[in-house]
């Protein structure tokens, strides 16, 4: 890019004399004069502070199980994930059952006590119905040496139904059982306050071991910090994404952790996905206060029968496990009452050149507002100067809207693209290794934005685009603000920094003081943005890949100023071809990556094709049904899926709308069954007590009033009131998951007493022994979904 430095046509340009003779105006805050060598060494500069940002948000080495007694260690932990992520263990099972004892039997090993909760959980299921489970939580106590409250560190250890939970939550659970070893250990120091470690049950099914332990144990009525574990993928840094509103205070603490990873937009980012963990129903109580922390990175494992004890990155689990001792140790020792109420205010954090910067939110509108005074401060004196106008300012900031939405439009197509040639894309967040595809997206972005800044500048110059670019900036920066305002130092501060960087290059005498005081505005954009950039990748994948291009040209529009002494001054006689040749040069390398990418991340037996299917037999008419989420299905799921059709009606389990379904034959299958055992009438209501029983083994029993019926006046299912009508279409029904052998005790009130239809739906996993079922080759796998692989038998009955 400087080799035509020595070119006659600038010369006088490139030494800067030019620029800076008292009667020329003095172009030089965005457009210093031609030095690409100096130019150059600043966007290394940057360039290495965004990769030190990076690799700041990195989970730190694992250590071996050697470690001293008094340390987390992966290697001691993973032990645990090899026993826990053994097989398929769901709530209600068998292999459930042998994980429930084997955490029992290694807290007794370390001198606790643990007890066994055995209830009933109430929730609202995946598909909003009325969710209920029988759970058994772990529950052990390390009682204080003079205690002043509770901290209760928490993991579910039940799996999902075709994954092996290794990482979801063999990681959580595996962390607490190491973090209980290091608080027991011979010469421990017991913590002053009492530290409870929670094993929640039927967390995938309903979140009902957390409801359980916060409705109804002793433990659970006392004012708690919570501290819950979880794994949403296989690797990347143990990301603390969710708190408890006014977080100030405990946002302190776990800055002192030894990686704190996490930042106030995840808050924002997490309410836009449609997840739940066992932190939600804590959050309902005002009695707790808490942090949330995850691993997100390698979602392609997440809930599949590929969430092995093989594909956990141990650095992942050693940072989940050196903040969670670290936590426990910090809380376990503080003055607890302050922290089990909320802080007068949330605050506004994030990761930045290592450490964990964090202010109170209030401040969030006075930064905006000082961005965009600074801002117009920066676009006056540059107007009196003569570098820019108003409308030349506001051209400029309507062209920075065409980079933002190029990017993102281009960052989908990309993955449109991906999903064509892949089909088995389409069903995943990420690809299983992402990352070549990820440097694509960057590289793409970064052409785009070169392309449009190579082309805007000769029309509209390098000031009016600096400002203009700074000036959405701070806009955007209100916007956040008003609407995301965790989020809103992301670009309020790039802005104000930027800004006030442009101000002092105005003044900066000689023209490398200007270069260096751009330089280090747009270094502090770096390091506040770049971290981000890399946490939203995973975050939010690829599948929307165009949060993380936007975030990339934003971060672009910050730095500009500094690419800009690469490029010759716009007086210049025109070299289209060198113009674009940095742009050429990403728009290349994003093709490298990704087709990089592509061969990389080929299916194989160990990253098979994902695909989806379920069977669903409906008793009163004989007839069964092959069902796929599969929106377009997959060459395999075709032999079975050809039409669609919306099922929810006949089966209230499976999702609304449009399924991908066909003809199967029907199993020989025992539906589930309705007894009646008393049956009172009393004016207009009528009070049905039923047992109901599922003939086969099955994972979960449901039942549903008729559609349009709206006579369930309340419902108690296992001693538990549960009355809940399915939203969409204001039909009565309840999900019951691991029901007893014996049957569910239920009660129903219902209004009038004209005979009572009842839909009743019963559920199991695996469709081997299925008449016209073949097993799948290896390089095609199973989907990491809450419905893959269902087998469902449904029957109505009039009551
Ligand atoms: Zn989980």
């Amino acid at each position: 890019m400087s080799a035509d430095a020595a070119s006659p046509a600038d010369a006088a340009a490139a030494d800067g004399s030019a620029a800076e003779t008292p009667t020329g105006p003095d172009r030089s805050f965005a457009a210093p004069p031609r030095r690409p060598v100096v130019a150059a060494v600043a966007l290394v500069v940057l360039a290495l502070l965004a990769a030190l940002g990076i690799a700041d948000v990195q989970p730190p080495s694992p250590r071996p199980a050697s470690a001293p007694a008094d340390e987390f260690s992966a290697g001691r932990a993973f032990e645990h994930v090899q026993r826990i992520g053994q097989e398929v263990h769901v709530t209600g099972s068998p292999a459930a059952d042998r994980v429930r004892q084997y955490v029992v039997d290694t807290l007794t090993g370390y001198g606790l006590h643990p007890e066994v909760q055995d209830a009933v959980g109430v929730n609202a299921g995946k598909f909003g119905d009325g969710g209920m489970a029988h759970v058994r939580n772990v529950v052990a106590v390390l009682p204080g040496a003079s205690s002043t409250g509770q901290i209760v560190l928490m993991a579910h250890y039940d799996s999902v139904q075709v994954s092996y939970g290794a990482n979801d939550d063999g990681a959580g659970t595996s962390t607490l059982l190491e973090v209980a070893r290091a608080l027991t250990a011979g010469g421990a120091q017991r913590p002053r306050n009492d530290i409870v470690f929670l094993f929640t049950d039927a967390e995938e099914a309903c979140l009902c071991g957390a409801e359980a332990f916060v409705s109804q144990h002793p433990l659970g009525q006392k004012p708690s910090v919570v501290l819950n574990f979880e794994a949403r993928g296989s690797s990347g840094p143990a990301v603390m994404f969710q708190t408890s509103t006014g977080n100030a205070d405990l946002i302190d603490v776990y800055a002192h952790t030894p990686h704190p990873v996490g930042t106030s937009l995840a808050v924002e980012v997490y309410r836009l996905l449609s997840n739940d963990t066992d932190f939600t129903p804590f959050l309902a109580q005002t009695r707790f206060t808490g942090l949330n922390t995850a691993y997100i990175d390698g979602s392609s494992v997440y809930h599949s029968p590929f969430d092995r004890p093989s594909t956990m990155n141990r650095a992942s689990l050693q940072h989940h496990g050196d903040n969670a001792l670290a936590l426990a140790r910090e809380l376990g020792g503080a003055n607890l009452p302050p922290l089990l109420k909320p802080a007068a205010g949330d605050a506004v954090y994030f990761p930045f050149a290592g450490l964990l910067v964090r202010y109170p939110a209030a401040l969030t509108w006075p930064i905006a507002a000082l961005a965009l005074l600074a801002v117009a401060a920066l676009v006056y004196l540059a107007r009196r100067r003569g570098l820019t106008t108003i409308p030349r300012t506001l051209a400029g900031l309507g062209l920075a809207l065409v980079p933002l939405i190029a990017a993102a439009v281009a960052a989908q197509a990309l993955w449109a693209l991906l999903v064509a040639i892949r089909p088995g894309y389409g069903e995943l967040l990420d690809p299983a290794r992402p990352t070549w595809f990820r440097f694509g997206v960057v590289a793409l972005t970064t052409a785009i934005l070169l392309c449009w800044y190579a082309l805007s500048r000769r029309r509209l110059g390098p000031v009016p685009l600096a400002t203009g670019g700074l000036a959405l900036l701070a806009l955007l920066g209100a916007l956040f603000a008003a609407v995301i305002p965790g989020g809103s130092y992301l670009v309020a501060i790039p802005a104000l920094v930027g800004a006030l960087a442009g101000i002092g290059a105005l003044y900066a005498r000689p023209a490398l003081a200007k270069v260096a005081v751009l330089t280090a505005g747009a270094a502090v954009a770096t390091l506040i943005l770049a971290p981000t950039i890399a946490l939203f990748f995973p975050a939010l994948g690829l599948a929307t890949g165009a949060a993380a291009a936007m975030f990339t040209v934003l971060m672009g529009l910050a730095v500009l100023p500094v690419f800009e002494p690469l490029y010759r001054p716009p007086l210049a006689p025109r070299h289209r071809r060198l113009g674009a040749a940095p742009a050429a040069v990403a728009l290349v390398a994003s093709l490298a990556c990704t087709t990089v990418g592509m061969v990389v991340d080929d299916w194989d037996t160990g990253h098979p094709e994902p695909t989806h299917l379920m069977y669903a037999l409906d008793r009163d008419t004989g007839t069964a049904e092959w069902v796929s989420l599969e929106q377009s299905p997959g060459e395999w799921t075709s032999q079975y899926v050809r039409n669609h059709q919306a099922l929810n009606r006949q089966f209230p389990v499976l999702p609304d709308g449009m399924l991908s379904v066909g003809p199967a034959r029907a199993a020989d299958l025992p539906a589930p069954e309705a007894k009646i055992v008393s049956d009172e009438t009393s004016g207009d209501q009528r009070t049905l007590h039923l047992r109901i029983t599922s003939q086969r083994q099955v994972r979960f029993l449901s039942f549903y009033g008729e559609v349009g019926d709206h006579r369930v006046i309340s419902a108690t299912v296992e001693g538990r009131t549960a009355t809940t009508y399915v939203t969409e279409q204001d039909r009565f029904g309840i999900i019951f998951h691991g029901p007893p052998t014996e049957g569910l005790d239920v009660t129903l009130v219902l209004k009038g007493t004209a005979p009572f239809k009842l839909r009743l739906v019963d559920g199991s996993d695996g469709l081997t022994n299925l008449p016209g079922f073949t097993p799948r080759p290896p390089t095609v796998g199973v989907f990491g979904s809450h419905s893959s692989e269902l087998l469902a038998v449904a029957v109505t009955q009039t009551l």
